[in-house]
């Protein structure tokens, strides 16, 4: 095997276990690169009484000592760019450039944790002569983040350095299908001088994540991954009493208008839904045409060809997803879709090992098919064509959708892309951008069923969901003049 099987990491050390293993293959050549253990309460357990251990010193730290840690391992990221971009090629399968693009993106999302102390302030008034209120923010104490296999470094830094920065203990739970890059943020972590007990890594799948759910100690459960799960895990952690934030999947409709840039749109949404093989969340989805379009569709399937399976494109996570898909296709083509450009057709380039689990871009067309188009994700680099008559036909469509992570406007016309951007029902919003993710400072969430629970996942109101306030008021004369507070 290519790397050491994967170990839980609790209290600073990687441990041995009993727990049965399960094989981590690399979808660029479908060969078993490590195992992972599927791991059970017991070893939950084990990485929460490390972290209670650990808060007392870690929550008395200052926020500016705790962030010192955080610049170390932010510059420790940098000087590995390569070695963790590579493991993030090799486990998870996207390419290179891409795999570099997420790790620069986990250094974007530490910087902001490191300036945590810049943010999270709290405040001070006299409310009344001599009486002062305060508000600080306090950790919650042991908190948990479980993550999905299609960014295994960027989502963990979604959570895990704001988390820390705020004072918190975590533990961590990486997708068992690409849990190796995780180890190396405990190594790095560990190397930027955090103490042990405070960062933990408990591997595994359902078991886990219900001990996680279950275990009274941990106060607080971050999740990211499909809808399905989203529900459970939201459901779980609140029925024990839980503050809980669980992102779920995505289907993003773009609105386009023949008035729209002919090169620009083309080009961006054949990135937005090629890119890492259709596996992101923010992935371009669906189009609704309103008008005739027609230019943009025929361009956009000239560069959407470009996307050969191979150096461009990356192969699907694992044969079942990949199955998924097919199935998915035919059965478009079979309710009459057409299909515009056809990836079970593509061959691969010299760089796509054929043992790998690839699949070309597809785009079906649902404007002359007997029936809708499924309203549920598919998470592949298939993209949808339906259409509209109208701008307000097409926001209907857009809102009718389950989800609500993205939605995106592609038009000249400001007006028309205000009205879009106001009333589409998705949390993040692209004015000619196919991928509208926020960068720091600015926060990532969708709405509807793509996100349950209250705040986001980044910026602000992160370091909200990983707080408390504690509002102290107080006196210390007598006063000459008395009101109720005093
Ligand atoms: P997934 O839901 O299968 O798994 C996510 C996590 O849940 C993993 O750690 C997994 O071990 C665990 N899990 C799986 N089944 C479970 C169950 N029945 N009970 C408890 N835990 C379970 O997701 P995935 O396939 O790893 O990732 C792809 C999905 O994640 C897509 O739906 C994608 O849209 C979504 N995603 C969403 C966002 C977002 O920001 N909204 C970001 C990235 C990925």
């Amino acid at each position: 095997m290519k790397y050491q099987e994967v170990k839980n990491y609790i209290n600073g050390q990687f441990v041995s276990d009993n727990n049965t293993r399960i094989d981590v293959d690399s979808p660029l050549t479908g060969t078993v690169i490590s195992t992972v253990p599927l791991s059970i309460y017991a070893d939950v357990d084990s990485a929460v009484k490390a972290a209670k251990k650990a808060f007392p010193v870690w929550s008395g730290m200052t926020s500016k000592s705790r962030s010192q840690i955080l610049y170390k391992y932010r510059q420790i990221i940098e000087e590995n760019v390569e070695s963790l971009a590579t493991i993030v090629h090799e486990e998870n399968g996207k390419t290179m450039a891409e795999a570099t693009a997420e790790v620069l993106k986990s250094m974007e999302l530490t910087e902001f944790a490191c300036s945590i102390p810049q943010i999270a302030v709290g405040e001070v008034l006299e409310v009344s002569m001599g009486v002062e209120c305060r508000t600080e923010y306090a950790p919650l104490g042991v908190v948990a983040s479980i993550s999905p296999f299609n960014f295994p470094h960027m989502v963990p830094h979604w959570t895990v350095p704001n988390a820390l920065g705020m004072g918190n203990c975590v533990i961590l739970k990486p997708s068992e299908i690409a849990p190796i890059t995780a180890t190396k943020m405990a190594e790095m972590l560990k190397q930027a001088g955090l103490p042990d007990g405070v960062f933990n890594i408990v591997n595994g799948a359902k078991d886990v994540v219900e001990a996680i759910c279950d275990h009274p100690d941990i106060k607080a459960v971050s999740f990211v991954g499909s809808t399905p799960v989203a529900q459970i895990v939201y459901r779980r952690a609140t029925s024990n009493l839980k503050r809980c934030l669980a992102l779920g999947g995505a289907k993003n409709h773009l609105i386009v208008l023949p008035d729209a840039n002919l090169e620009l749109s083309a080009s961006d949404i054949a990135a937005s839904m090629c890119g890492s093989a259709g596996q992101r969340c923010m992935a371009a989805s669906v189009m609704i045409a309103v008008g005739n379009v027609n230019p943009i569709i025929d361009k956009l399937c000239v560069e959407t060809s470009k996307f050969i399976p191979g150096t461009k494109m990356p192969p699907i996570i694992s044969p079942k997803s990949r199955e998924n898909l097919i199935d998915y296709i035919n059965e478009a083509e079979k309710k009459g879709a057409k299909l515009l450009v056809d990836g079970r057709k593509f061959s691969g380039d010299e760089n796509a090992n054929p043992n790998g689990y690839y699949l070309g871009p597809t785009i079906i067309d649902w404007r002359n098919a007997e029936t809708k188009m499924p309203d549920r994700e598919v998470f592949g680099p298939i993209f949808e064509i339906i259409s509209a008559k109208s701008v307000e036909e097409a926001i209907s469509i857009q809102k009718e959708s389950p989800f609500g992570n993205a939605a995106s406007a592609f038009t000249q016309n400001g007006g028309i892309a205000k009205m879009i951007a106001q009333n589409a029902s998705a949390g993040m919003i692209g004015i000619n951008i196919g991928v509208p993710v926020p960068r720091e400072p600015f926060s990532f969430g969708g709405w509807n069923s793509s996100k349950y629970g209250v705040g986001d996942i980044t910026g602000k109101s992160s370091l909200e969901f990983w707080s408390q306030l504690k509002k102290v008021t107080s006196k210390w004369a007598k006063q000459e003049i008395t009101d109720w507070m005093s």
